[in-house]
Order: C-alpha cells, then structure tokens, then sequence
C-alpha cells in the first residue's frame, strides 16, 4: 500500500493566532484552477490502494481555505483512484455531520486529525489557540459517531510551566478520545510568538535526543507517534536589521546566541565532511564574495575532488562559528565588527565567548581532523584554548613565522602572498 502527501497551499488559517504557528499566518494566493491543478497532478501519479493525506496550513472543512468544489473534485479522485484511507487535518469549528458523510462518500477509511496541543483550557489560552478541550471532546465525539477516526496532535514542550506534566496529562486525556496520537515536538516557526521567546532567552527547542528521551515512555504504544521533525528547521528571523558595531552586545546579540544556540544542539555536519578547516570572517558578506574568501576558495578547489568535498569550511567570528552553508543567512550576511575599534576588554570577552561557542560546536559533531587558517590573534586563541581543554589535536595552515613576517611588513590581512603560499603548501597534506 503506497502513502502520498499532498500539500495544500489553501490559504491562510481562519485563526491564525496560535503563538507556535507561523503557517497560520502565510498567505499566498491561490486560484482555484492552480488548486485544481495541483489535484489532477497529484492523483494522476497515485495508484490504487494507496493511502492520502491531505495537508495545508488551517482547516480542511474551512470552506474559505477549501472550496465546496475542491473539496468535491478531492472526493471524486479519490473516489475513483480507490484511495483506502485519507487524512485531513481540521479545527472542530470546521467539523461538520455534512462535510464527513461527504468525504464518506469515498469509502476510504477517513482520519480526521486536530490540533489539540494540550489537554489544558488553562495552557490552550496560554499558548492562544482559541479553542477548549470542550470543542475537541464535540468534534472527537461526532467524528467517531460517523464510523470515522481521530488522529490529536499533541505539541510537547510547550513554553508553560511543568510542561512536562501537562503532557502526560494531556496524553492520557488524548488517549480516551484519539485513535492516534502524534507528538509534536515544539520547533520555533519563523513569524511565530514561539520564535521571539526563544530570542528572549523565555523558551528553547528540544534536541532530538532530548524529544526522544521525553517521548521514550510512549515508545510501545501503537496509538502513538513522535514526530521530531514537523519542518526543516532553519533560524528565519522577521526583525531584519544590520548588526553594525563593536563590543558585548554584537558578541552575544541575542541573534547570534540563537544561532549558536541550532547550530550546537539541532545541526549536524553535512555527510562526509570530515575534516574542519576554520577561516576567518571577512568584512565583506556573504564571505565568499569577499578577495579574501575568493583567493582560499581558488586555492581550496584546487585540491582534488575528493579531498575538497571533505573539507567542512567554518568561519569564525564575532556571530559564532558559521558553517560555510549558512553564510547567507541573516544576521550572518548582514553584520559588521570592525577589529581597529576593538578594546583590550572587548578582546579578552571575544576569547572567552568563542571558545564555549567552539567547545560547544565541536562537541556536537565528529571531525576526523581540525585546521585552521588564522592570524595568530583572538580567533585563534579562542580555538588554541579550546582545543586544549577538549584535549584535540589542531593544526594552523598560516605558519607562525609567516604570520611574525606579515606583522612586521604591516600586512594585516591573509590574503597576502607569504600567506597564501602556506595554504598553499601545507593544505596538500590535509
Ligand atoms: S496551529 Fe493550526 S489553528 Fe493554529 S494558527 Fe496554525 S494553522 Fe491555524
């Protein structure tokens, strides 16, 4: 039996409140001959037997998000592809008598899922989602009164205190009314109230080890799921403004912090870059626009395939450590710390928050081997200390007295000849 998933771009939700939820606020415009394309597209590619769930941002029942004749041509196909069990997802204020002996019409086994989150009216209005446990008992009650399912989403971690509790309130709660049960775990949306605690220190995203760790009580219970991963969590920030100056509060600016934050405790290096070779920032962003970044990329693709493919370039900075894939991400193409305006101070702090940023990041991944190619300034410090507390072996491609020379002759940058003869050199033999 196959699965397909259609996603529906239906339309912005009719509540649109909940502080988790950044889909409820999006709204791109459909036309109902694009919906009705999408339909045909999707089910020309199904086979029979298959099972279909139907997916959008809001309320399958809301006629506002799905017309009477979409949701009609939906029944029809899959009607006629013989679909054996669909799943739509709907707030009760939505769930009608009308519309499921409608969607009966199919034949297949209909799962109708809900946005529960918490069996608490106490936190449902914490976290705004404009609704009572009440509205769900109805819609969960009429819906098994049909011969139909109840799939309840339950979000685990909301930002409410002995969430953990609550959960386990609300799972057994759940349990009475759902035939399924899916785990959510809280992820912050961009444009979501959920985001902006997170930034204000009030809230933080489980790892995956932490949400399976957390959900590991229900493992054996068929009626429940853990999903860990609702999205592809990426920081997107909507208060978009550039990071310009020097001193403690572009250190750790809050942006920067929640950044650091995914980076140690959600990212995983990409497959097979086994090798970290840290670079410096660049004034210029993103960094590989900049001469400096240029003339290492140029000298980089040259190694051969294999060995440039394992190399895993991370710049460090004032933001942190910035993988090379992000650095056109905001704040990390959008910030600005000029070194000549540093203090004794503000270096010594720079060090300090470095190396936990570095200590952090290197114990979340596993590098074969770590290099560098920095001056032998703050960056570096940081990462010397670093590596000595961690008890890591590390290499810098810039060699001392290269460095000592370029100081001497005023040269301030690595993009400098002497310099880049050593990255030359001794990157061969990475
Ligand atoms: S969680 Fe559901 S009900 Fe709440 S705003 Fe988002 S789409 Fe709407």
């Amino acid at each position: 039996m196959g699965m397909a998933t259609l996603i529906l771009n239906s339309g912005r939700c009719s509540w649109g409140k909940c502080i988790f939820c950044g889909y409820g606020k999006i709204y791109k415009k459909r036309t109902r001959n694009g919906l009705m394309a999408i339909l045909d597209d999707f089910f020309a590619n199904l086979k029979g037997d298959s099972v279909v769930k139907i997916f959008g941002s809001g309320s399958f029942f809301d006629e506002k998000q799905i017309p009477k004749e979409i949701f009609e041509g939906i029944v029809k196909k899959c009607t006629e592809g013989k679909i054996s069990e669909i799943y739509v997802e709907s707030r009760p204020e939505f769930i009608t008598k009308e519309k499921i002996l409608k969607l009966k019409e199919t034949d297949a086994e209909i799962n109708i899922a809900i946005g529960l989150e918490s069996a608490s009216d106490i936190i449902l209005k914490t976290i705004n989602k404009g609704l009572k446990i009440k509205d769900f008992e109805n819609a969960a009650n009429l819906i098994h009164s049909l011969n139909c399912m109840v799939r309840a989403y339950l979000i685990v971690n909301l930002p409410v205190k002995n969430w953990k509790r609550e959960l386990e309130k609300s799972v057994k709660f759940a349990l009475n009314y759902a035939d399924s049960i899916v785990l959510i775990n809280l992820l912050p949306h961009e444009n979501s109230e959920i985001f902006d605690l997170w930034i204000k220190g009030e809230w933080k995203f489980l790892s995956k080890e932490e949400f399976f760790d957390i959900t590991s009580k229900w493992k054996g219970n068929p009626k429940i799921e853990p999903d860990v991963e609702t999205f592809k969590f990426i920081p997107r920030f909507r208060d978009i403004k550039i990071l310009d100056g020097v001193g403690e509060e572009f250190l750790t600016h809050p942006y920067f912090e929640v950044w650091q934050d995914y980076l140690q405790r959600w990212y995983k290096k990409p497959a097979g870059k086994d090798v970290i070779l840290f670079l410096p920032c660049s004034a210029k962003k993103p960094y590989s626009k900049s001469e400096t970044h240029k003339k290492i990329l140029d000298i980089l693709r040259r190694l051969e395939e294999g060995k440039y493919v394992a190399i895993h370039q991370v710049m460090i900075s004032n933001p942190g450590v910035i993988p090379r894939e992000f650095e056109n991400f905001y704040p990390f193409n959008a910030y600005n710390w000029d070194e000549k305006l540093e203090n004794e101070f503000i270096k010594k702090r720079y060090i300090e928050v470095t190396k936990e940023r570095i200590k952090m990041y290197l114990q979340s991944q596993k590098y074969k081997e770590i290099f560098c190619f920095l001056k032998y300034t703050e960056s570096y410090g940081a990462l010397r200390l670093t590596c000595e507390e961690l008890h890591l072996n590390f290499k810098n491609l810039l060699g001392k007295g290269t460095y000592e020379k370029m100081k001497s002759e005023g040269k301030t940058s690595v993009v400098c000849e002497d310099a880049l003869n050593d990255l030359k050199e001794r990157i061969v033999t990475i």
